[in-house]
């Protein structure tokens, strides 16, 4: 049997940076095109310039109010458009990825596992496509809070334009404005999802190898970058229990935030050491490393 199978690539330890990026950059081709709808349908509305700076609207509030519920059906057709993209495209992938990774690095570890764990028959088995399920359930919901988000922020911003008496130049800038604030929420709930199915498809997994008797628990692996927060890089090579991985991410809101650590499958003794402990000092040095460098950085700066 060989040993834990780590990241190819140490300072993308979830390995989701590009599909990340393409979620992130869906995400955003959308929230544009909800608020070029918005800027378009400023035509429909007929303004009269009182001086350079004051307008009046001439379309009435009735014809507003349809403007807008045209404008949030709109919306609605943009971000389902191909149905639930998020899901399907990026998040699912992740989490299948997740099990896979967490299958073929437990599997090399312990051939009790590999004999009773064939990656084909656990991703058609009953258990995993209930969490996919559940997983789907939840990128739904986002998808709802998304929608709903753009919406309705476009609307008050709009109205709140023609209340305010600016002229449609104004307000076509003010919708820019607020397309991108919501559009940094609804990439950060991008990317922070896709990186979590990741993740948690291989907790998922090893939480059902223990099931099977299996001694194993997972090592925290952290990026290791500029932009790695302290507390990630600090936990980079401990080794711990599903649970307390889970826990660890729960107990500071954020945490999970643009996340790129990962966990990896470790197999332990029944004393609960790792069986490969010369991997885990080496992940463990090159943390000492990393914290010491990082503290020579600050002092000299
Ligand atoms: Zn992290």
């Amino acid at each position: 049997m060989g040993k834990p199978i780590l990241p190819s690539d140490p300072a993308n330890p979830s390995g989701q940076d590009r599909r990340e990026r393409g979620a992130m950059n869906e995400m955003s081709k959308r929230m544009g095109e909800c608020g070029k709808a918005y800027k378009d349908s400023l035509d429909n509305i007929t303004f009269l310039a009182v001086n350079a700076k004051q307008y009046e609207f001439l379309t009435s509030p009735d014809a507003v109010a349809m403007l807008l519920a045209d404008l949030g059906q709109v919306v609605a057709q943009i971000m389902n458009r191909g149905g639930l993209w998020l899901f399907t495209g990026y998040i699912k992938p992740a989490y299948q990825q997740g099990t896979g990774k967490a299958n073929a690095s437990i599997a090399n570890q312990s051939k009790l596992y590999a004999e009773a764990r064939p990656l084909e028959t656990l991703l058609t088995s009953p258990p995993y496509l209930k969490r996919l399920a559940m997983l789907r359930g939840r990128v739904f919901n986002d998808m709802a809070g998304i929608t709903s988000d753009i919406a309705t922020t476009l609307a008050r911003t709009l109205t709140q334009g023609l209340a305010d008496g600016v002229g449609p130049l104004e307000i076509a800038r003010r919708i820019t404005d607020s397309t991108g604030i919501v559009e940094r929420r609804a990439r950060n709930i991008a990317r922070t999802e896709t990186g979590e199915a990741l993740r948690e498809g291989r907790l998922a997994e090893t939480e059902d190898a223990q099931s099977l008797g299996i001694l194993v628990g997972v090592m925290h692996l952290s990026a290791l970058s500029p932009t790695t927060r302290v507390d990630h890089a600090e936990r980079h090579g401990v080794i711990c229990t599903v649970q307390e991985e889970r826990e660890w991410y729960a107990a500071k809101p954020g945490r999970r935030n643009n996340c790129k650590c990962s966990p990896s499958e470790m197999l332990l003794n029944a004393d609960g050491t790792p069986v490969f402990g010369d991997v885990v000092e080496r992940t463990q040095a090159a943390r000492a490393k990393f914290v010491e460098t990082a503290r020579e950085g600050k002092s000299e700066a």
